[in-house]
């Protein structure tokens, strides 16, 4: 029974995995290169020698006190002409390596915690036995309020127990019973969410009925076509008589299929009983001859357009047939009820989002196929209505509407959490928040044959420093003592609530590798009469699933507790840079901008030190020590081999030099005014940087403000390389490898030494994100690109980054690693991290936007009862140099019947998954190749799920899974995207950004980027500080009477019709007419009126959801910048070429009877 987790015995990452064979994929995140030396230091948590007390640590290298080869000081003598106020060269001092006195360094268990928790306010009077304790209880008890306590618990069971499917199931269940009757009685809360724009098409009109006539025909002359064709799709379920329409949703679970997950909590009530009554004979859900098609119109390989001939219409399928016995259900049909199961297109647009009030969909009920019918003899050839096709705008308003209100309540293994866009509470009651943890299912199929067969990956999204709202609480800190956070003897997990503690409490059983630990005598504590410790709710590491360790010593580089981190800014001072005002306005910001560095809870200051660089073909050194009147600079033009020319004045505490780097800044732009150098170096600048902190002995972070290819002579040079013939070519991959391996080697030097490296890029052409990205990207860091920046336009957008990037919460030296319990295990990483092994992520600087995508595969079997574990650990350094194990852990089902798997699957982290995965394989496959391998996954998917849960019926009809609904069109949204499917306009640099971009998002991040967030603003209520419903992504359902705002996390555009009313026109932009109206700005003006305001107000809201200024763009209807906007608007077809939703719904029907069959 006892696997040891650490025991890898899997193949290492850069081997194929079984479910990906569609392209090869190179080594795991595409970054570190085969050959790459061992590990930095040991794992932390492993009997890995790196942190092992004893053992000496093996990678570091003790940073030496000066830098070796940094004698030649006298280098600096050339700056004079540069900086005639400074003084000229300055000996290094040969003494100090050591770091400044640091203030929090190593700082006694007292004072740090998080601004709440004191980490000696763990416990509410902690048991004597417990006698870790060392800090004062004094300040924020940990009151049990935000522990789990028995009765909640039951409570929560109640509430969050049922997965949505079971609940869906029965509200359809019911729906199917009472056709007719219920459907009015709620108005379904989304439906504000589309009404169809004016000019648009009443896209409703068809659906206006489902009420209470629930059998609105659809007929074709309801609903102008919508421009694409897919007509005749044999998606389509013909329509039965006297059907009734309902439904957009058929329960995924066909009865017998699932079980009841036994663990989960569902409520006897929640599930359908599997036998029933027998489903009404309109059910039957066979394609009427002629009406639908036999495959999928759509069959160009790319599916990028044309609707099928409609010859094709001809459905295979005879008649009707009653459809398969079905249960029904009884039961009153609960008022709402989450979105669940099954989900079946119907060529008549019965399950398309229904917007009339239609909460209980009448009548869908498990493998019915009911949909709206259509007596009468088939009409002509349709198209697909983009209605009745599954609407996301619809599944984020249901699932707000249903699962917005209450806390979502982690006691309970296995929980869907809803979804991103939903704003909710999380109590922790032993499994970390969906905030730090999200998962593609929550249900864990018991083999890994089973999980083959469903190709469903299982995937974990992880954000460990992830921003909480105000309302929840930061884990809390808790302190072991001297021995440090107690641990299974053999796999090293931590002490979390899945702990097992047997024999009186001596011993715990680990819920990872079942090895039985001693309980170490400070930590013993008697159990209760169900086995529990009765500390239990007083210890957040055994009654919640997130919460941090301080660690010991024998956590940290050489033994030694860390210094305080430093950030060091360093500034291209070449032509480009200077002409542009950039460096003056960067000097500027950095004035005030260093009193707002990191703190760690209450300090009055941050214990952080600056430092600063200017760079062109040379790098410029300033001592800024508190005792000098003016700035020193120091020149250093042997950039071959960099060294740092300084060590006391160059990292300073910003208290105590504050009049000197005042002056410094004011200088800078003066010095180089009238420089000519157009040149720069890159490598040089990072290693300067590296070198620094290492004489300093300090992990830290460099933010370079970088603007051209670095063609100067030095190490790690580049040449244009860029050429877009190679798009669609095999050589495309090159496109987003480095052009050398230079700076993989340097990423690993500066993940060593805890350098993380931000860049700031302001490009005018091309300069090889690809290649400059690759120490950001291994590092942990940021990457920020403003091409073409231009002061007015930009600066803002510019310097919010700048503001947000520095003061955001950032851990240093990080280190994290994933357990497991036995049965599976992490094979695969994604993300901006280091690795040199195959189980520890490596991160110079690990920030609260970052998230590390973690791959499970199974190496044994799971069992039902007993579930699947995860504990993510994260050792770092937090600003004020403190060492922390930050511990996340989650519980999840287990099941044996797939139908389980596919009712408790999250849409939205797949698709994260999918598309990190997918950019990765990029590096190492032709483009193609990687879009051919996701549509075949995916297809597989949901081939696996028609095949093995849904109800027998028709092959003409496309069954998606409830929770998958919306997996298509997320899909093709993925493919459409620039990485793998560029439009003309998308520069080479653009692609490789946005590569890395992704690679770190957390899930609501890629939800927005791939599905952009259209709010139609002339809708906006101006007295509510609500934003107004959105509506589907498509030029269809705009009006040219309206103002709309989309938004993906990086852009904001603005988009005005050519009709809109001249007042709002005034009240918006102030000017007269539509024709005034500039595209050149970047802000919206500041006007007094409502309008004005609710817009702008509208536009901040959205900014302060995301980790990046979004560039506000405005767009005139028939402009030619509508173009770009109109790459958003995903649901249409592309100008690269994508296709449109309608048209790649067939084409994965298509995928999917080709895979069935
Ligand atoms: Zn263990």
């Amino acid at each position: 029974m006892s696997v040891n987790q650490q025991a890898h015995t899997g193949p290492p990452y850069g081997q194929p995995q079984p479910g990906y064979q569609g392209y090869q994929q190179p080594a795991y995140g595409g970054q570190p290169l085969p050959g790459v030396p061992q590990s930095q230091y040991g794992a932390y948590n492993g009997p890995m020698p790196g942190y092992q007390q004893p053992v000496p640590p093996q990678g570091y290298f003790p940073s030496l006190g000066f830098p070796s080869k940094g004698s030649p000081v006298s280098l600096n003598s050339d700056t004079s002409s540069l900086a005639p106020n400074f003084i000229g060269s300055l000996r290094a001092p040969p003494t100090s390596g050591a770091p400044p006195p640091a203030s929090g360094a190593s700082l006694p268990s007292g004072h740090l915690a998080y601004s709440q928790f004191g980490h000696g306010d763990v416990q509410n009077g902690i048991p004597t036995s417990a006698a870790p304790m060392q800090r004062p209880p004094a300040s924020q008890p940990f009151l049990p309020g935000s522990a789990p306590t028995p009765v909640s618990q039951t409570s929560t069971f109640q509430q969050y127990g049922p997965p949505p499917a079971s609940v869906q199931q029965l509200s359809n269940h019911m729906a199917g019973m009472t056709i007719g009757s219920t459907t009015a009685s709620a108005p379904p809360p989304a439906g504000l969410g589309y009404g169809p724009p004016t000019s648009v098409p009443p896209v409703s009109g068809s659906f206006s009925t489902t009420g209470s006539g629930l059998y609105t025909p659809y007929t074709a002359s309801q609903g102008p076509p919508p421009t694409s064709v897919s007509q005749g799709l044999p998606l389509a379920q013909p329509p039965f008589p006297g059907q009734p329409i309902s439904t957009q949703r058929l329960p995924t679970q066909v009865p017998g299929f699932a079980p009841p997950p036994s663990s989960t909590g569902i409520g006897p009530s929640s599930y359908p009983p599997t036998t029933g009554a027998p489903r009404p004979p309109t059910m039957s859900g066979p394609p009427l001859p002629g009406q639908t098609a036999a495959g999928p119109p759509a069959s160009q390989p790319n599916h990028v357009s044309s609707p099928p001939p409609p010859a094709t219409m001809a459905g295979p399928h005879p008649g009707p047939h009653p459809g398969p016995p079905m249960s029904g259900l009884h039961g009153p049909p609960p008022p709402t009820h989450p979105p669940q199961p099954g989900y079946q297109m119907q060529q008549n647009g019965s399950f398309g989002q229904v917007r009339g009030p239609q909460p209980n969909y009448g009548g869908a009920y498990p493998g019915t196929p009911n949909y709206g019918s259509q007596p009468g003899p088939p009409p002509p050839p349709k198209r697909l209505d983009p209605d009745s096709i599954p609407s996301p705008i619809q599944v984020i308003e249901d699932d707000r509407s249903n699962r917005g209100s209450e806390p979502f309540v982690t006691g309970v293994r296995g929980q869907v959490p809803p979804l991103v866009t939903t704003n909710f509470v999380v109590k922790d009651q032993g499994n970390a928040s969906p905030r730090y943890i999200r998962c593609t299912s929550y249900n864990i199929p018991c083999t890994s044959d089973m999980a083959k067969q469903s190709q469903v990956p299982l995937a974990a999204v992880i954000k460990p420093l992830a921003t909480l709202p105000p309302e929840e609480t930061l884990p809390y800190l808790v302190d072991h003592g001297e021995s440090g956070p107690v641990r299974c003897n053999r796999c090293k997990a931590y002490m979390c609530p899945f702990m097992q503690f047997i024999e009186g409490g001596r011993r715990f059983q680990c819920c990872f590798c079942s090895c039985v630990t001693e309980v170490p005598p400070h930590y013993f504590q008697h159990l209760d009469h169900t086995g529990k410790r009765v500390d239990f709710y007083d210890r957040p590491e055994l009654s919640l699933g997130s919460y941090e360790f301080l660690a010991t010593v024998d956590y940290c580089k050489n033994n030694k507790f860390p210094s305080p981190p430093a950030f060091i800014f360093m500034i291209d001072v070449s032509y480009n840079a200077v002409k542009s005002g950039l460096v003056r306005l960067i000097c500027e910001e950095l004035k005030s901008l260093i009193d707002f560095l990191p703190r760690e809870g209450n300090m009055e200051e941050s214990a952080i030190r600056v430092g600063f660089v200017t760079y062109n073909k040379v790098l410029h050194f300033y001592n800024v020590k508190s005792s000098l009147a003016q700035p020193q600079m120091m020149v250093v033009s042997d950039v071959a081999d960099m060294f740092v020319p300084l060590l006391d004045g160059f990292l300073v505490n910003v208290n105590e030099s504050r009049t000197v780097i005042a002056s410094l800044l004011d200088q800078i732009p003066e010095m180089f005014a009238d420089t000519r150098e157009t040149e720069t170096v890159f490598a040089p600048v990072i290693q300067a940087g590296l070198e620094a902190l290492k004489a300093a002995e300090c992990a830290g972070k460099l933010f370079i403000f970088h603007t051209s290819l670095p063609i100067a002579e030095a190490p790690g040079k580049l040449k244009n390389r860029d050429d877009k013939k190679l798009i669609n070519t095999d050589k495309e991959k090159t496109l987003f490898q480095p052009q050398t391996s230079f700076y993989n080697n340097l990423a690993k030097d500066c993940v060593a030494q805890g350098c993380c490296v931000d860049l700031f890029l302001f490009p005018n052409q091309y300069l090889d994100v690809a290649t400059l990205g690759v120490v950001t990207y291994q590092t942990g860091g940021s990457i920020y690109k403003y091409a073409y920046f231009q002061l007015e336009t930009d600066q803002d957008r510019f310097l919010n980054d700048l503001r947000r990037d520095v003061q955001k919460e950032v851990g240093f030296d990080a280190v994290m690693r994933v357990r497991t319990s036995t049965g599976i295990r992490a094979t695969d990483f994604f993300g901006a991290f280091y690795m040199s092994n195959t189980t520890d992520v490596e991160m110079a600087g690990l920030d609260c936007d970052k998230t590390i995508t973690v791959e499970f595969k199974h190496d044994d079997k799971l069992s039902e009862d007993s579930g699947a574990l995860l504990q993510c650990a994260l050792l770092y350094t937090s600003c004020a140099g403190q060492r922390r194990l930050r511990i996340h852990n989650l519980s999840l089902n287990c099941c044996t019947q797939l139908a389980d798997l596919y009712r408790n699957c999250e849409t939205d982290t797949l698709i994260n998954y999918l598309a990190k995965h997918a950019y990765r394989g990029v590096l190492g496959s032709p483009v193609k190749t990687v879009r051919d391998a996701l549509i075949n996954q995916c297809a597989q998917i949901l081939a696996c799920y028609r095949k093995n849960c849904a109800s027998p019926s028709s092959a003409g009809q496309l069954i998606l899974p409830e929770c998958m609904k919306l997996l298509p069109v997320y899909l093709n949204c993925v493919l459409k995207s620039d990485v793998l499917q560029p439009g003309p306009e998308v520069t080479t640099d653009d692609r490789a950004y946005i590569r890395q971009l992704v690679t770190s998002m957390d899930v609501a991040e890629t939800n927005v980027f791939f599905y952009p967030r259209l709010l139609p603003l002339t809708k906006a209520e101006v007295d509510s500080d609500s934003l107004p419903a959105a509506i589907r992504n498509s030029e269809e359902r705009l009006s040219k009477s309206d103002i709309y705002l989309l938004e993906n996390g990086l852009n904001i555009f603005v988009w005005v019709g050519v009709n809109v009313q001249q007042s709002l026109i005034q009240n918006l932009f102030g000017v007269s007419s539509f024709s005034q109206i500039s595209n050149a700005l970047s802000t919206l003006p500041v006007l007094e009126n409502s309008f004005s305001k609710k817009v702008r107000s509208i536009v901040d809201m959205l900014q302060v959801q995301r980790s990046r200024n979004m560039k506000l763009i405005i767009v005139k209807q028939e402009d030619k910048l509508e173009m770009l906007f109109k790459h958003f608007l995903v649901e249409d077809k592309s100008l690269s070429g994508g296709a449109s939703y309608v048209d790649f719904l067939c084409h994965m029907h298509k995928e999917i009877r080709q895979l069935l069959s």
